[in-house]
């Protein structure tokens, strides 16, 4: 597969060519390329959904190993097996419709299921590392194809240790679901706990409203979705925070040693940048629905997304004093 350009390969859409593009449609050939790639020396970046990814523009010196090896499978009740190229949102499908609870607030996520765990993917108070029991690895550093336990990949907020390390590749992964009618607590309904199926479609629609769910049509989800991860600061400096925007209710959750975890939305938005941010006609934008989005529309290349980022980032310390960062990963500034 030649000529395809990180625009076509990611959901922020921006992004130039890589020197050569290989789809693998199984975990033996993702392995094989990878262990051949490595063994030649040639730089390769694994690409799932694209969907976590800014690209820099011009021509890029790897190789995109496109992961499309497909297939979820029952090992057991309650266990399923997950091919790393499925669409994450087919697995949740999948599990809603077979009484099978754990994932359903994690409905409408982007992406490929192997790259859940790299970020530990999460939304509405689950994360994958709820119900992720094993994951099949490619150890790039041994060559190994391996199962390896959950607790191996030190899986915290947005973070594992496969994030920016590269050290392995997800061949497929293991989840421990329960059998269940009914939802987990839904932080959006107030804590409630409703039918599996229901679930699913009230947090689709939410996130929908939110321009979370990929729609061509929709510049406000063409993203990385949540571009920064929300800040965890000391307790004291939160409070002077709240202090000096005077609001009563800013979100701040405590967090480890002293610490809180503020919502970077929240900060953006007090920063000075709106919804819509810096408006019509700039091709990078905030998104026109949430502040925590940066979007194409249409005509931005990444360079362009990378000025919004740093204007904002820049912002929100001056304002604030908090350092923002990023959550998806950047590939070749
Ligand atoms: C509209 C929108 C909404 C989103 N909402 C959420 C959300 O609610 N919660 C959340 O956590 N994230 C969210 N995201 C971010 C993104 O969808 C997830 O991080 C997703 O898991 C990325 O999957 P992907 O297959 O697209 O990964 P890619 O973007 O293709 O890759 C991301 C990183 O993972 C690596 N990678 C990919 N596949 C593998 C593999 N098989 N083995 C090893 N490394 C791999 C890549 O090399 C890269 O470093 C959202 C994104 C968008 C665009």
């Amino acid at each position: 597969m030649q000529d395809l350009s990180f625009a076509h390969l990611t959901t922020l859409r921006v992004g130039g060519t890589p020197v050569e593009v290989t789809a693998c449609t199984s975990a033996a050939e993702i392995a094989e390329t990878v262990a051949r790639l490595d063994a030649d020396g040639r730089p390769l970046l694994v690409v799932g959904g694209g969907s976590n990814l800014v690209v820099a523009d011009g021509p890029l010196d790897l190789t995109a190993v496109l992961v499309r090896n497909e297939g979820i499978s029952l090992v057991d009740a309650t266990t399923i097996s997950i091919q790393a190229g499925t669409p994450w949102d087919d697995v949740v499908a999948f599990a809603v419709d077979h009484g099978l609870g754990g994932i359903e607030a994690l409905s409408g996520i982007p992406g490929s299921a192997g790259a859940t765990p790299v970020q530990n993917v999460g939304a509405y108070g689950s994360e994958i590392s709820d119900v992720l029991t094993r994951v099949r690895l490619h150890n790039r550093e041994t060559g190994r194809d391996e199962w390896v336990d959950a607790s191996a990949l030190d899986l915290a907020y947005r973070y594992s240790n496969l994030k920016f390390t590269n050290r392995a590749v997800v061949l497929e992964i293991e989840l421990k679901l329960n059998p269940t009618d009914r939802s987990i607590p839904l932080r959006h309904l107030g804590g409630r706990e409703v039918p599996l199926a229901e679930a699913r479609q009230s947090v689709l629609q939410t996130r929908r409203s939110k321009g979370m769910v990929l729609d061509a049509a929709d510049h406000d989800t063409w993203s990385a979705g949540s571009f920064f991860t929300n800040p965890v600061v000391p307790a004291a400096l939160a409070e002077e925070i709240e202090r000096s925007v005077g609001e009563a209710a800013m979100p701040r959750y405590a967090a480890a040693d002293g610490t809180e975890k503020l919502s970077a939305a929240w900060l953006i938005e007090r920063a000075g940048f709106p919804r819509g941010y810096p408006g019509e006609g700039a091709p990078a934008r905030l998104s026109t629905k949430h502040t925590l989005a940066l979007t194409n529309r249409g005509g931005a290349a990444a360079d362009d997304i990378v000025a919004l980022a740093r204007d904002v980032q820049a912002g929100v310390k001056d304002r604030f004093g908090v350092e923002l960062h990023p959550e998806p990963v950047w590939i070749g500034f």
